[in-house]
């Protein structure tokens, strides 16, 4: 089908996302941004909602292959933050007029670490309630798979979002990625359990995983509008030095640009597939291109996370070769990142939530 045709349809189905995941010459990938630019303009507007980002532990008893924080990695030194330390983090992105943060954490889920993170939910809501943020900073999680007590408990302490993505929605893949015992039939459980818990649902994919399809990238994108989600996370699949991928660096190297090229489409057909929902540009797109991420939101993107994790142990939370801005500080960060927003003409949400109209219709 010709590729005007597809663009000018009210609903495109399976095929006509493999057919755009398959596009290569630059003019037709940017009639396909134009319209999912388009489509985020009409469906959650021109803002970028900022949420940042505090990586505030790297234990984790997970053994995902790719993962460079996964639990037998011993080349990296494990730190957990103090509760001071991420309450600093957070009063910083409150002053700062972020209206979100992101606490994310390799996994664990123990009652001590639980309760820590309740304790330190509960305090950051209350610090940081204003006339700017009448109701506190928002709070996205990120700590992996949990009981539905505990997804509830932390729902009460005042997070409301939460970020679990399934990699990969073609079993065979997520079985060759991961070690037998994290099952993808848990994760898809675990998807149910955070969203009956109350919790606005992310999820969503690495993307040029050795093995995966154009065709598991659109199955991919239908699981998001199945599984209903509210938000899109979604980012290149980045060799980390330390995993079993390390063999695989000539041919990676060679299949990187696509790989980069295949991220921003996905962003694009995530936005016309899926229209309302929020999608972020994630920080390994940057690790791919120097302006991936401002690439990511011409793309049809409308979050960015920047890193508010302290200085001194960013280098200790690489998931992937390359991660970016590892040396600054938040500040450094803060101003990079307005900067390069400023730099596509794009308007930033200061002080808002930023929930997105895909969860706003439901309440
Ligand atoms: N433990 C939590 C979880 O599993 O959801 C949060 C931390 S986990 C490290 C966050 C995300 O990092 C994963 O969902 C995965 O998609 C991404 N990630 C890990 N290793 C990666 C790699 N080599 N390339 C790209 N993304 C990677």
């Amino acid at each position: 089908m010709n590729l005007n045709n597809i663009l000018n349809k009210e609903k495109i189905n399976k095929d006509d996302i493999c057919i755009l995941l398959n596009l290569k010459d630059y003019e037709s990938i940017e009639k396909v941004r134009l319209k999912a630019y388009n489509l985020m303009l009409k469906y959650v507007g021109e803002k970028v909602y900022l949420r940042g980002l505090i990586e505030f532990s790297n234990i984790c008893v997970n053994d995902c292959f790719y993962c460079g924080i996964r639990k037998s990695n011993n080349n990296i030194k494990r730190y957990t933050l103090t509760n001071e330390e991420i309450l600093e983090s957070a009063l910083w992105a409150a002053e700062n007029g972020y209206g979100s943060i992101v606490l994310q954490s390799g996994e664990r889920n123990d009652e001590q670490f639980i309760n820590k993170l309740v304790d330190i939910i509960k305090e950051i809501k209350d610090k940081t309630i204003s006339d700017t943020l009448p109701n506190g900073l928002g709070i996205t999680l990120c700590i992996g798979e949990q009981s539905y007590k505990t997804y509830r408990k932390l729902f009460e302490a005042g997070a409301h979002r939460y970020l679990l993505r399934i990699e990969t929605t073609n079993p065979e893949l997520f079985k060759k990625i991961h070690p037998p015992k994290q099952t993808y039939e848990r994760r898809v459980e675990c998807l149910h359990l955070i969203k009956e818990a109350g919790f606005q649902l992310g999820t969503g994919v690495m993307i040029g995983i050795p093995g995966q399809t154009i065709e598991d990238l659109a199955n991919d994108l239908e699981f998001f509008r199945i599984i209903d989600a509210d938000m899109i996370g979604m980012g290149p699949f980045i060799i980390h030095s330390d995993t079993i991928y390390q063999k695989m660096y000539d041919t990676y190297d060679i299949e990187k640009r696509r790989i980069y090229e295949l991220s921003l489409l996905m962003i694009a057909c995530a936005r016309i597939y899926l229209k309302d929902v929020n999608i972020a540009s994630t920080t390994a797109l940057q690790a791919m291109y120097p302006v991936g991420r401002e690439m990511g939101l011409l793309f049809g993107a409308n979050v960015i996370m920047p890193l508010l994790t302290p200085t001194y142990v960013r280098s200790q939370y690489q998931l992937y070769n390359g991660k970016p801005c590892i040396d600054e500080f938040s500040s450094e960060c803060y101003d990079c990142i307005i900067n390069r927003i400023k730099s596509i003409n794009r308007p930033i949400a200061y002080n808002e939530w930023g929930d997105s109209p895909h969860f706003n219709k439901k309440r």
